[in-house]
This record gives structure tokens, sequence and C-alpha cells, in this order.
């Protein structure tokens, strides 16, 4: 059970405590953050509200425990790493229950996360061991007006302090592929957790304090990020951030100072269909990339470009499985779930009275209890309907019909957000050229989007962020480059004859 067994330090009566210079602490504000339950609607937990001067001191001591983490030799670090993923998957239960509650995430699915999560940090240590051993060597001879009188030497050195901020959606997963990288490549990590997946979040921290990670190497603040949030983003102590989740993300981006910034943000992935499509196929992944976690996922497919002429076909495959998927609560793993919050269930209602105003084809009854929203698929949405650009992420899925193929591209071009998008086609020359037409990180053939597996590199074009993540693309990320240039008094060739003279 969560807060229990070896999870009973992190939890100070009915709240939980924030972790920093290696102990679990009690806020000085004397304040805590409720986390509502978005299936009960009932405070679930409750987390500690930092304070500015916390933040301060996390800040100081993961600076100086940086200085020592980076001297410690890369198996060492890649060791630890190794065993905080262990017994992360040893304490599988717990974390996952803290997921159903406070994210009403489905009980299995829980569990993959934090398997998953267990997965990626020692990926992360492998991958790390391997390219961060690795440097460069380059002679200056090969640019022009140049002898071969130096040596460059490249190495990878980390950036200093890192500030990850992971979204409500995938809490412990979006944490950890922030944690690893940074933490292998010599960085020390201050974690700021969504409020609603604080609680998971802390208990995965706990899995790296139980691990025997040095003291202040890694932090984790509480609170809402509305009020501590700034405090913490333009903060001076930190040299990256590390970001994923909405528009929040842009407003970071032009307020941070001169540092790397990895974002990862929203995203309206197009799924485009063509008069070849594999229907079936089609409908099997609009159903897996439209409504898993309830649509709730950055990768969703969020809305449906057809070609006209199977169209219909395509509408009432979808609409038999939509029939199909359970409503309810995540611990009896229903399809889906309540959303996160009722300020969200209420974004959600206003795209569809929206559509519905404006002449959307409802393939079921608009139905909602609470937070839970049962799975809606629009049809005929056009492009004057606000569902056929916000995400809306929630189970409601608009399908807009389209006449050719430059029409679809138009429409996924149209949008500001760029993150992934898929097309349907048995012509693999046809999807390749599709491929390169759209303006988003990633185009998946054939398939749902998707952001794993968790070493393909992932990336947003547009407001779906800047940089790229996946493992080696972020441990890339959170490190500099470092050259020292041996320069010699004459020039020296391989093998070259004469060298004696030359001394
Ligand atoms: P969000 O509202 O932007 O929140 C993300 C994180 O930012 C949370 O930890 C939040 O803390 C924190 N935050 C809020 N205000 C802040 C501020 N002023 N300064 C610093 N941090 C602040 O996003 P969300 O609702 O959790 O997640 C949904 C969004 O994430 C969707 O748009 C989805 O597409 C996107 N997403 C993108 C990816 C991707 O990889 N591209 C993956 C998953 C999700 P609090 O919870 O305390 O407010």
């Amino acid at each position: 059970m969560a807060g229990t067994g070896i999870f009973t330090e992190i939890l100070d009566g009915e709240v939980y405590k924030y972790y920093s210079d290696g102990e679990w602490r009690t806020s000085s504000s004397g304040k805590s953050v409720a986390i509502v339950n978005p299936a009960t609607r009932k405070t679930q937990y409750k987390v500690q509200a930092c304070t500015q001067e916390e933040v301060n001191k996390v800040m100081e001591m993961a600076k100086s425990a940086q200085k020592s983490w980076a001297k410690t030799p890369l198996w060492k670090r890649a060791e630890l790493l190794h065993k905080a993923a262990a017994i992360l998957k040893d304490n599988k239960a717990p974390i996952a229950e803290s997921l159903v509650k406070e994210i009403a995430k489905p009980a299995k699915d829980s569990v993959t996360e934090v398997v998953r999560s267990g997965d990626l940090i020692s990926y992360c240590a492998e991958e790390g061991v391997r390219i961060l051993g690795e440097g460069k060597f380059l002679l200056s001879d090969s640019f022009p007006g140049n002898e071969r009188t130096k040596y460059c030497l490249t190495s990878k050195i980390p950036l200093g302090v890192v500030l990850a901020i992971p979204p409500f959606n995938y809490p412990v997963n979006l944490a950890v592929s922030k944690i690893a990288p940074a933490l292998i490549a010599g960085n020390s990590l201050v974690l700021k957790p969504p409020t609603q997946g604080a609680v998971s979040c802390l208990h995965m921290v706990h899995c790296f304090h139980l691990a025997g990670f040095p003291k202040g190497l890694i932090s984790c603040i509480t609170g809402k990020g509305s009020e501590i949030g700034d405090f913490l983003t333009m903060h001076p102590a930190v040299n990256c951030i590390s970001f994923t989740g909405g528009d929040t993300g842009i407003s970071i981006s032009k307020k941070a100072g001169m540092i790397p910034l990895q974002m990862e943000l929203g995203g309206k992935d197009a799924c485009i269909v063509l008069e070849d499509a594999d229907l079936d196929l089609v409908a099997s992944n609009i159903i897996k990339g439209g409504f898993s976690y309830s649509g709730q996922r950055c990768t969703a497919v969020k809305v449906v470009l057809v070609m006209e002429s199977v169209a219909d076909e395509l509408v009432e495959k979808v609409k038999a499985k939509v029939a199909k998927l359970t409503v309810g609560p995540p611990e009896e793993n229903c399809d889906i779930t309540a959303v996160v919050s009722e300020s969200s269930a209420n974004f959600i209602e206003g795209l569809v009275m929206d559509a519905k105003e404006k002449g959307a084809t409802f393939c079921q009854e608009y139905k909602r209890e609470g937070n839970l929203i049962w799975p809606l698929l629009l049809d005929n949405v056009r492009p004057d309907m606000r569902i056929a650009w916000e995400e809306p992420f929630g189970p409601v899925l608009p399908v807009l019909r389209i006449s050719s193929v430059e029409e679809g591209i138009n429409h996924c071009n149209a949008s500001n957000f760029g993150l992934q998008g898929c097309v349907f086609t048995k012509d693999i020359n046809k999807a390749m050229l599709i491929s390169d037409a759209m303006e988003t990180g990633t185009v998946q053939i054939n398939s749902a989007p998707a952001r794993g597996p968790d070493h393909f590199p992932f990336q947003g074009l547009k407001d779906s962020g800047i940089g790229s993540q996946g493992v080696t693309n972020s441990i890339n990320l959170m490190t500099k480059v470092k050259t020292t240039v041996i320069n010699l008094p004459t020039p020296s060739y391989s093998m070259g004859d004469g060298f004696i003279s030359r001394l």
C-alpha cells in the first residue's frame, strides 16, 4: 500500500513529505496541497507546499553535490541507476496504486508505467556508459589552409543542475526519462512533480534514495506549479530545464535564461487514412491511439482525416469498437476512466458543445458523470469547429472527411502543433512522400502515434516542443562538448618519414 512498508518515512501524518539533502522533510510553510482523486472527486492525498527558501536550499545542495558526482566514475553512476531501477520494479505495486488514485490510470497500465520506467533507467545507464565513454579526435589539416599541427580531443561534460518538470499523464515515466539521463551524464537533478501524480513521484524518488545516491544530488520539491513554478524555472542555479506538459512550456521558454531547454508540449496528432488502407487495422489503431488512457496522451490520435470514399465504412468500424469500450473505475481496469480534473472535463465538454452547435454528427450520445466522459466519435467535423484544432485531452475524437491527400496534409500542417502524425496506406512510396510532407516530429506509417519504445528519438515541431527526447538525445542534451587542443610545433603526418629532422 502507498505510504507503508519501505515508504513509511515519506509520510508525515496524512501529508507526504518533500525530499531535500537526502532526507524526507516537512515544509516550514505549514501548508499542504490536496490531490483530488479524479474518479471519486474527494481528496486522496496531500503533499507539502514548499517555500522559496526551501527551493533555494535544494538548489544550493544540488550545485554542491553535482561537483563530486561529476567526479564519480561513469560505471559507478550506472551501477547506482541499475540499483534504483531494480528497487522501483520490486515496488511497483504501491507506486501503481498511487497512479490509479491520483490520475485515474487503469490499474494494469499503472503497473506497466512503473515497469517501463525501471527499464528506461537501466537502458539509460547502459547507453550512458557507451556514449559518454566516447569522444572525438579531430585533425586540423582537413580544414583549408591548415597543416596537421593541431589534435583536437572532444568529450561530453555535464551541464550542472537539471530541473525536471513532468506532466500528470505519465508522472513516473516522464520523470525518470529526465532523471536518468541527467544523472548518468553527471548532473544533479531537482524534480518538481505534477500535483496530480506527485505522490507516485515521491515514491519513485524514494527508490533512488534507497539505492544510495549522494545527499543533495536528487531533490523533489512539491507545490502547485502556478505558485512555485516561476521561482523554480527562473532560479539562477538551474543549468537546464527538461519540461513536458502543455502551453506552460511556451511561457517557461520565454522566461528561462540562456540555458538548454528540452520542451515536449502538446499535440494534435493527425491520422491520415487513404483509400487503399486496411480499414480494420486503421479502426483498431484509432481505438488504441485515440482512446487509451481516455485520450489523455500527448501522442493520442486527435483528429482523423479520412478520404471521403472510405469514410462511411471506417466510421462504422470505429463505432462498433467504441461500443465495446468499458467505462468506469480505474481499479477495475476500465478502458475509459475519469479525466484528470473537473476543469479538464469542462474544457472537453466545451469542445463537444461547440461541435454540436456547428452541426457535427454524434456517433454516440454525449454522456458525462462528474469527471467521467463516455467515449465519443464526432463525424463530419469541419475546420470551423474548435475540436478540429484544439487538443481535447479526453475520450472525444473528431473525424474530418477529405477529398484529397493534399487536403489532409494541409490540415495537418495548418496546426500550430507538430508532435506526431500517422498515415495508413498499403503504398509505401506514397506513405514516404506523405511523411516527408507532414510538419511533425515523427510520422508513423500504418500504426497510431506513440512515444515509445523509449529509446526512439521523440520531438515536436512548432508549438509541440524544442529539443528531442529518447535516451541518447536526452543524454546529449544534458551535456555539453568540451575540447582540448594539442598544438604541435611542426606539422606531423602519420607514417610520414623524416620526423627526426623535424624534432
Ligand atoms: P501542464 O498543465 O502544462 O503541467 C505540466 C507541469 O508543469 C506540471 O508539473 C505542472 O505542475 C507544472 N507547472 C504548472 N505551472 C507551472 C509554471 N508556471 N512553471 C513551471 N511549472 C509549472 O500539463 P499537464 O496538464 O500536466 O499535461 C497535459 C499536457 O501535457 C498536454 O498538453 C499534453 O499534450 C502534454 N504532454 C506532452 C508530452 C510530450 O512529450 N510532448 C507528453 C505528455 C503530455 P502542477 O501540476 O502543480 O500545476
